[in-house]
């Protein structure tokens, strides 16, 4: 077998077999086949789609390019959370800590920017000393003691996902149904969780546009954990407009902080709950989700949540001091608040210009390896339904660089639609895939 027929067959729309699929990985897994000829069939795939059975070998074939892991001696059940990727999505700083309040582990292999859309563990590492990079050992240690756990992919858990992830991010080939159904489960599959409940993000920000894509995806992933006997559920969720009011790595960590201490936007408060309620329903620990909501709103509102939030960044390494003093974080130096240019109701704030405006300011990459700016951001003070007043706040803007900053408020700007009357409001969550 040869790397580029394996090319050629994609590009010309052909199924490829399992054994193609498994060569095609293992190749690339072992540095046999080079970037180029991986970024090539990425391309390929995003094009011409694959087969569902295409799908399933393709994510069998990431999961075992490197270990599988079995949470079961550390606890009989233990849960995760995923997302689909999406803009000022920083439900898992929120959920993650939330429901191990409740005694129920979370351990969660998380990912980073990829094309506008925030990654995980990029915010994570605005807190100095958090480390993203546990060894499966130490992941395993971490699960134990603390009950939570997030970090990055190892080498030795999914290599083939981490590899192809941060080469999809610079080549294009983000947006692709079978590459990041593949891409979530063998991550998903591999770090061993019990529980999963996919958070399947839908509209501008989201890499599915449309709810017939995002309905496909959720579930092709949840008949794929079905199928490695894992409890999957997924929640269909919108993000037509940002999520919450910061985007950009250090404000989304100060954002997740003052929502465990009670006081975040009110839509990404309801959609931590929801994804939450779905973890602690899924797992068994409530009967329905009023019971659910009751648990975890005990949990926020005694500060137990905060407390875990706080053990767990200590656990891997982080300075936990920012949960009473965000000026550990780092800052940007141009802080400046954008005026609205007219009066009127906020119709749209294009989620994924919004997302594309923080990678140029430095907050995510532009190639492979590059650093993050983890200061710069928006954090907006409106959001869509509201009335504004000529010269009422719109958004604050951070950056390091006045060029940058004066073309981020421009393209900020341009991202927000205004009308007249009042628009329909925007829906949180579409429906539940079970
Ligand atoms: N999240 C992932 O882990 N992979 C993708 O491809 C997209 C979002």
């Amino acid at each position: 077998m040869k790397a580029v027929d394996i090319i050629t067959k994609k590009r010309d729309g052909e199924i490829l077999s399992r054994e193609e699929i498994e060569f095609f990985i293992q190749g690339f897994t072992r540095g046999e086949i080079p970037d180029y000829q991986a970024a090539a069939w990425a391309m390929a795939v995003y094009w011409r789609g694959m087969t569902n059975a295409e799908t399933v070998a393709l994510t069998l074939a990431m999961t075992h390019s490197g270990k599988v892991l079995d949470l079961t001696p550390i606890a009989p059940r233990v849960l995760d959370k995923h997302s689909s990727g999406g803009v000022g999505d920083k439900t898992t700083l929120v959920v993650a800590p939330l429901v191990a309040a409740l005694g129920l582990p979370v351990g969660k292999m998380s990912g980073r920017g990829l094309g506008f859309s925030g990654g995980t563990l990029d915010k994570l590492e605005s807190i100095p000393g958090f480390r993203a990079d546990l060894g499966t050992e130490e992941f395993l240690a971490q699960l134990k003691r603390h009950g939570i756990v997030v970090s990055g992919q190892t080498h030795d858990l999914a290599p083939a996902d981490g590899k192809l992830y941060a080469l999809r991010d610079v080549t294009g080939t983000v947006a692709s149904l079978p590459l990041i159904a593949s891409s979530i489960m063998s991550k998903k599959i591999a770090a061993g969780a019990h529980t999963i409940v996919l958070d399947v993000k839908v509209g501008r920000g989201a890499f599915m546009k449309t709810e017939a894509e995002a309905a496909a995806l959720a579930e092709l992933m949840v008949q794929i954990g079905h199928g490695v006997g894992r409890q999957v559920a997924a929640v269909i969720s919108d993000m037509n407009q940002p999520l919450g009011n910061a985007v950009g790595n250090a404000l989304e960590v100060i954002e997740a902080i003052e929502t465990l201490k009670g006081r975040g936007p009110a839509d990404f408060v309801e959609h931590c709950l929801e994804v939450a309620a779905q973890m602690v329903l899924l797992a068994g620990a409530a009967r329905d989700e009023r019971e659910a909501r009751a648990q975890l709103g005990a949990a926020l509102a005694d500060g137990r949540a905060l407390k875990k939030f706080g053990e767990w960044i200590a656990g891997q390494g982080g300075n936990a001091r920012v949960v009473d003093d965000d000026s550990i974080l780092p800052r940007a130096r141009l802080i400046e608040t954008i005026a609205a240019p007219r009066e009127g109701f906020i119709a749209a704030i294009d989620a994924q210009e919004v997302g594309l405006t923080v990678v140029d300011l430095g907050g995510g990459r532009a190639q492979k390896g590059d650093a993050i700016d983890h200061a710069v951001g928006v954090v907006f003070q409106r959001k869509v339904g509201a009335r504004v007043a000529r010269g009422e706040p719109l958004f604050t803007l951070h950056a390091n660089d006045r060029a940058k900053f004066d073309a981020a408020k421009a393209r900020l700007l341009a991202a927000i639609e205004f009308r007249a009357d009042a628009p329909a409001p925007l829906p949180l969550i579409h429906r539940i895939v079970r």
